[in-house]
């Protein structure tokens, strides 16, 4: 057998997988109407509504990594020639405006420096009637996190769109009380499961405003609605076979969140997270993101003056096993990006971090 090395992965993502999603994959494979995998689903769905801080009938896990839920985002909502505004602070926000744009939206963006966080106020007055504003609750290139909840308040009849990658299961996401109509996230971020799944969910008003054909038939709302049950109860029309194992992880790992609490799941980010942010800035480190607005589940780092950032990172690798990330676009050898993601949300892994950080400024 073939055997890839153990890594602690303390980069935006991937993370290391809860141990509850790892043992469960190792279930049995079953068929996609089978009916054990059919109240497999309506557990995972129920889940995935508890996360979400929803009740909306479609939510649903969609197959594919992050991408396929924003995609799935856009596609479902978006006619040619909607008007979509954007707020832009980051690589994912960027790829929202592609997206928007592929689908034939009349983008009006909306852009911040880098590092800082949207601003609500600004977005919701870019345009009098947009169909849909859209923005990232959490922005993996910087490690910002903005204001949705106030977001949601300035809407008016706007549908609100969310990114909720990289905060879905890290810090508190509320869908219905924030009033976000169409929201996706990923499995192997701070959700601590293996890549594969995009959680997503949308509203019932903005069911009623979407594209009632949208180009993707993988990612087709209404068709998904009608595989997991979301339309109709138990019977269930095959659309693609999903994968029962990765099913099966994100359904131990609901279960292990709901056990844990979620309150308690939050704040086991928000600790480990601080701990980390002060240790390195008494070690003389300095942090990118705007001060206020620091996600605790992925840190961005100034590499200092004189420093190779990828020497830093290949030392990490090389030594010590870990995987931390490099910025991207500009920031590419400005910044590291580290996330406590997950199963990796602890002080163990801030410990460990902190000294393996000291060791690689010394010797790399
Ligand atoms: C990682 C990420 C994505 C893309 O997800 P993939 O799983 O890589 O497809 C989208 N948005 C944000 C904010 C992310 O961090």
């Amino acid at each position: 057998m073939a055997v890839v090395p153990y890594r602690r992965l303390f980069g935006p993502g991937p993370c290391n997988a809860y141990p509850e999603a790892l043992i469960a994959l190792q279930q049995p494979v079953l068929g996609h109407l089978d009916p054990a995998f059919i109240e497999m689903t309506d557990r995972v769905c129920d889940g995935l509504r508890t996360v979400w801080g929803t009740s909306n009938r479609y939510t649903m896990p969609m197959s594919g990594t992050g991408m396929s839920g924003m995609e799935a985002a856009f596609a479902n909502i978006v006619v040619p020639g909607d008007v979509v505004v954007v707020a832009v602070n980051g690589l994912f926000a960027e790829r929202q405006v592609d997206l928007a744009e592929r689908m034939g939206a009349q983008v009006v963006r909306v852009d911040f420096p880098w590092g800082q966080p949207i601003d609500p106020e600004a977005v919701a007055t870019a345009h009098p009637n947009p169909k849909v504003i859209s923005a990232v609750h959490a922005e993996t290139s910087t490690g910002v996190r903005s204001d949705l909840a106030a977001l949601g308040r300035l809407k008016g009849d706007a549908l609100l769109l969310m990114d909720a990658v990289t905060s879905l299961g890290g810090i508190e996401v509320a869908v219905d009380d924030w009033g976000v109509d169409i929201a996706y996230s990923g499995t192997q971020k701070c959700l601590g499961t293996p890549p594969g799944l995009a959680p997503f969910t949308m509203s019932e008003r903005a069911y009623e405003r979407r594209n009632p054909r949208p180009h993707s038939f993988y990612l087709d709302v209404t068709l998904m609605g009608a595989y997991v049950g979301a339309a109709q109860g138990p019977v269930r029309a095959y659309h693609h076979t999903a994968s029962s194992p990765l099913y099966a992880s994100l359904d131990a790992t609901l279960r292990r969140l709901a056990d844990e609490g979620l309150p308690n799941v939050w704040a086991r980010h928000q600790v480990a997270g601080d701990h980390f942010q002060a240790g390195l800035q008494d070690m003389g480190l300095e942090l990118f993101a705007a001060e206020g607005s620091r996600l605790p589940e992925l840190t961005t780092i100034k590499v200092p003056e004189g420093v190779d950032s990828a020497r830093v990172r290949a030392f990490l690798l090389s030594e010590y096993d870990i995987e931390i990330g490099a910025g991207v676009k500009d920031l590419a050898s400005k910044v590291w990006r580290v996330g406590l993601m997950g199963a990796n949300a602890n002080m163990a892994s801030v410990t460990l971090l902190l000294g393996a950080l000291q060791d690689a400024l010394k010797r790399a």
